[in-house]
């Protein structure tokens, strides 16, 4: 559902700009006084400069984070697979706008040159300008073509990428400026140029608003570490006081939190429920450099940054008329934590849901004992544990087992994409019903 809006808004923004396109070929008559070769050239380098322009001005837009479009796109993890996409599209078009500009050697050898598209000649400040819009969307497409290999090469590290990836709104400006400067004058009298105009304001605005560090500003609060637990070698409890002006969370929804500003800002799900007292907790698992060594560097008394909350895997979202399966998968145990914890207060209001729990090793595992502890005063709650080690892995089977085919029926998995993707080949393979899969993901790259 939430991948279908994204394909929609990508979908629907790459046609309405080919429609914008085909509406001046067609009512204005496009690029003229040229042959079709060099006039199709010269339309080809407009559509697929339009299509780079407007995807990357989408992409940074939603870098910035607006919080009017989390709803529609079904959460911030999906606006960035959303920003992700736009990025890859406008670099793949942007490409191809090259390859059409390079392609003038080609057509001068078989067409000859007498039919080429005469250039706009101005004078002055503002011809010197266009030669410059013209060098700074070669060197920015270079640019961004080598930001698109470094954030497909999953083996880059995270830290030097994100450092790299800041240099995106300086890149976005100067592609922005080589649109306006270069776009046909006559654009800007009908729609392709409204459209045109529209889009750059709002990548412009997501490109200022990054460079002044504004992202999520309005969102962040200073707190304090209150205590620190290690529940397991790999695992640290961070538990916080917020300031004031934390506004609250929904349980499942999660933070960027900063417990060093060198280091930055790391997604973290809320792993307890909000009880109106600016405490919030997490729960980090030591799967990368950083949160390696984590439990060493943090301490009682220290300050924590924390910009949230963001996120749609909340327990109010779901459909009460649905069956539920809810599964969590190691560290991704935490959203439910904080749905669990806040059905305590009405034990009688929970839902009937079987809570799948898949671990490497339930005797070692912090969270099992939690789980049970927090299980047995929600007697609609059935939760299955699946240790991994002993060879019980979770299958599509094993969840819809007792299932009543006729009823509409939601899963809500927080995992491992490896585990996300078997479930639902599985689900698919054996579900004749209607059947929502709602997923967290961990991973914004
Ligand atoms: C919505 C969401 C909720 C999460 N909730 C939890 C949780 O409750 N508990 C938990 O243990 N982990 C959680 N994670 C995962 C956690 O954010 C990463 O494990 C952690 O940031 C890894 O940092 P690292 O530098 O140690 O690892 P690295 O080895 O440097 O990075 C591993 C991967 O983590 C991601 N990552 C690293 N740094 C950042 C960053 N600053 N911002 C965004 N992504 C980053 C990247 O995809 C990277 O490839 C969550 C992730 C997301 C997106």
């Amino acid at each position: 559902m939430q991948n279908q809006a994204m394909k929609i808004l990508l979908a629907g923004l790459i046609s309405l700009t080919t429609l914008a396109w085909a509406w001046d070929l067609m009512v204005a008559g496009g690029a003229s006084g040229g042959s079709a070769p060099w006039v199709t050239r010269q339309e080809g380098l407009y559509l697929s400069g339009l299509l780079s322009i407007a995807l990357m001005s989408l992409a940074m837009l939603l870098a910035a984070r607006p919080a009017w479009l989390e709803g529609p796109l079904g959460g911030l993890d999906r606006m960035y697979r959303t920003h992700k996409w736009a990025g890859i599209l406008a670099v793949g078009f942007a490409s191809l706008h090259w390859l059409i500009e390079m392609s003038d050697d080609i057509l001068k050898s078989l067409f000859g040159r007498e039919g080429r598209v005469p250039k706009l000649h101005d004078t002055g400040l503002l011809e010197i300008l266009r030669d410059l819009a013209e060098d700074m969307g070669e060197w920015a497409i270079y640019a961004v073509l080598a930001m698109l290999a470094v954030t497909l090469w999953k083996r880059f590290p995270y830290r030097p990428w994100r450092f790299l990836h800041q240099a995106m709104p300086v890149l976005y400006l100067m592609l922005a400026f080589h649109a306006l400067l270069l776009a046909p004058t006559d654009y800007w009298a009908q729609p392709v140029g409204w459209l045109l105009a529209l889009l750059l304001a709002g990548g412009v605005y997501g490109s200022v608003h990054s460079l002044a560090g504004h992202i999520g500003r309005s969102r962040r609060v200073q707190g304090r570490i209150v205590a620190v637990e290690h529940p397991a070698a790999d695992i640290v409890g961070v538990h916080c006081q917020l300031d004031r002006g934390w506004r609250g969370h929904r349980p499942g929804q999660f933070a960027f939190v900063t417990f060093d500003r060198s280091e930055g800002p790391h997604p973290f799900t809320i792993a307890s429920a909000d009880r109106g007292d600016r405490t919030i907790s997490f729960q980090i698992k030591a799967l990368g450099d950083y949160t390696r060594s984590l439990a060493e560097r943090l301490q009682a008394g220290q300050t924590v940054t924390v910009e949230g909350p963001y996120g749609r895997f909340d327990l109010d979202r779901r459909n009460p008329r649905a069956q539920q399966i809810w599964v969590a998968a190691g560290i991704g145990v935490t959203p439910f934590l904080a749905w669990l914890e806040s059905l305590q207060d009405d034990p009688g209001q929970a839902p009937v849901a079987d809570l799948h729990y898949s671990t490497r090793d339930r005797k070692t595992d912090p969270f099992v004992t939690r789980l049970e502890t927090l299980c047995a005063s929600l007697p609609g709650i059935r939760l299955q544990l699946h240790d991994t080690r002993q060879g019980e892995v979770l299958t599509a089977a094993e969840m819809l087992a007792a299932k009543d085919r006729s009823r509409r029926t939601e899963v809500w998995f927080c995992g491992p994409q490896g585990l996300a993707d078997a479930l639902k080949k599985g689900l698919d393979a054996t579900w004749p019903g209607s059947l929502r899969f709602h997923q967290e993901a961990f991973e914004m790259r």
